[in-house]
């Protein structure tokens, strides 16, 4: 859908001169950082990253709203991170200003455990929680987006403006226009938009249909302070997104149903010369020789051995999130020819029968064979992801899943070459395992196997395993509704610890948990 499109947006010619207001002490060790005159400014938004900056500098969605943003001459968008110390009230790195100042603040969440994190720099911002509250006053609107959001938006319904479900780019000039006139009838029609004051029945996601046509940000936002600074990030140098969406249907994720939607093919690549150009360009205007591949399909694009092989040509550093164990083996070649020695897999679980359920068609035979081919082309180590308390996953399969890390022990034979990181499964809205019940035997069960999995490959490989309090949290969080708005609000009067969460629960999280499935959870929207 196309909005008319006033006078008000220019894409920015050149970069504006430093504003005068007294911008973070964080800022003198950053490069490609926008500042403006305040003067020609007509909307300011705030792009805040709810979780402390070494988390958020690593995120994509936030380099991109701020390249896209800033794209145009009448607008000024600056970041905001959730400040290290509790009680702190936010500013603005680039020019020092106050949250309450701005027209806009733009939230991006992926992880529903950063919703008090949200919650809690509007209280110390003093702006009001509740967007009843702040309809009598000159507040900034707030506008939500990410993958936590875009598949639930209830939980966070009470306290926001707007919730954006999808791809920014896809709606920025009608969004931005909406944005600036605070006209809702306005915004009710951009793609994406999701009005909490009228929520809609449907919404169609808004997606991009061409990738390569798409802005990329290649002057990113970067901190360039020492080595160790740099270690501590999440991801390093250059992010480059190869694709968007995910053609794979697994049962348990949520981007592959969300991005599909209503779409024939919802993964959309960029081609091998754009991908090289982007990476010529990126690395030069962010002065690094890395980069990292992002996307979250990525393990299906189809030029990537060409793609790491002219990344190779041009003496680029690449990093990848995973590879699929049924890729072409020349992906591995490219990755050894890189000089890198660790690679990363998904089995999820460990037999054939729990992964094809899930619609992960991918053999464990296959996965041992490029276990295999990647060890004797001179991969030194491996990471792979489990997964503990699918639908469907008995203790039997917790053995297949030891089986499975012991067999490829024996290819990566030092347990220091062999990285299993576990996470317990955290059912979704939209996807296809939403309904699943989960109840304190389901709990015990998944701590339990979690042990056995544990014990069970504790001697050869490296575990990383994850917390069953925080788990129960996440899952009331990701699949819980408005009315969990009361209990947000008093976290965020507390230091927000797993104590206070189970203060605010009753004294019993689980037994909340399971008193709020008992209640309709199916979400009123279908997103299209
Ligand atoms: S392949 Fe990966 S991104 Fe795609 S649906 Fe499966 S888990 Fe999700």
């Amino acid at each position: 859908m196309q909005l008319l499109i006033g006078e008000f947006l220019n894409i920015a010619s050149k970069r504006t001169i430093r504003s005068k207001q007294k911008s973070s002490s964080i800022i003198k060790n950053e490069i490609n950082v926008y500042f403006k005159s305040l003067r020609s400014i007509q909307l300011r938004i705030a792009v805040i990253f709810p979780n402390k900056y070494r988390i958020g500098m690593s995120n994509l969605a936030i380099k991109i709203l701020y390249s896209l943003w800033n794209r145009f001459d009448q607008v000024y968008a600056e970041r905001a991170f959730l400040p290290e110390e509790s009680f702190t009230i936010p500013k603005s790195l680039e020019t020092g200003t106050l949250l309450q100042k701005f027209n806009v603040l733009a939230f991006t969440v992926q992880f529903e455990l950063d919703y008090t994190n949200i919650l809690r720099m509007l209280k110390n911002s003093g702006i009001p929680l509740f967007r009843k509250d702040r309809i009598h006053g000159n507040y900034p609107l707030i506008i939500v987006g990410g993958t936590a959001v875009s598949a639930n938006p209830l939980v966070l319904s009470p306290f926001v403006d707007i919730i954006f479900i999808g791809e920014i780019e896809a709606a920025i000039n009608d969004l931005t226009e909406g944005l600036f006139y605070r006209d809702f009838e306005l915004l009710a029609k951009v793609d994406g938009v999701y009005l909490p004051s009228s929520p809609p029945k449907e919404i169609i996601y808004a997606r991009i249909p061409d990738l390569n046509a798409t802005y990329f940000p290649t002057n990113q936002v970067r901190n360039t302070s020492d080595k160790n600074w740099q270690e501590m990030q999440v991801l390093g140098g250059f992010l480059l997104q190869v694709s968007r969406g995910c053609n794979r249907g697994c049962k348990f994720c949520l981007i592959g149903k969300l991005t599909r939607g209503g779409a024939n093919n919802p993964m959309r690549e960029r081609s091998v010369e754009k991908l090289l150009e982007l990476s010529l360009e990126g690395t030069n205007k962010t002065r690094v020789d890395k980069i990292s591949l992002i996307g979250s399909g990525i393990g299906d694009y189809s030029e990537m051995s060409n793609l790491l092989k002219s990344l190779n040509e041009n003496k680029l550093k690449f990093s990848i999130p995973s590879i699929r164990a049924d890729t072409d083996y020349s992906v591995i070649d490219e990755v050894v020819k890189n000089k890198q020695n660790t690679i990363t897999i998904a089995p999820e679980v460990g037999s054939d029968d729990l992964r094809f359920s899930l619609a992960k068609r991918i053999t464990n035979s296959q996965f041992y064979e490029f276990a295999n081919y990647a060890k004797s082309s001179g991969i030194r180590s491996m990471k792979m992801y489990y997964i503990i308390g699918l639908p469907g996953q008995l203790d039997d399969e917790i053995n297949h899943m030891i089986d499975f890390g012991k067999k490829m022990a024996v290819i990566f034979r030092q347990k220091r070459d062999l990285n299993i990181t576990v996470g317990y499964f955290i059912p979704k809205r939209q996807t296809s395992f939403s309904q699943s019940f989960i109840d304190g035997k389901q709990i015990d069960q998944n701590e339990k196997q979690a042990k056995l999995l544990s014990n069970g490959l504790k001697k050869v490989a490296s575990l990383h395993m994850p917390s069953k309090n925080w788990s129960i949290i996440q899952i009331i969080l990701s699949i819980g509704d408005e009315s969990l708005a009361p209990y947000l609000v008093k976290v965020t009067e507390t230091s927000g610890h797993f104590q206070d969460w189970v203060k605010v629960l009753k004294g019993d999280p689980v037994r909340f948990l399971e008193e709020m499935q008992k209640m309709e959870l199916v979400i009123p929207l279908e997103i299209k």
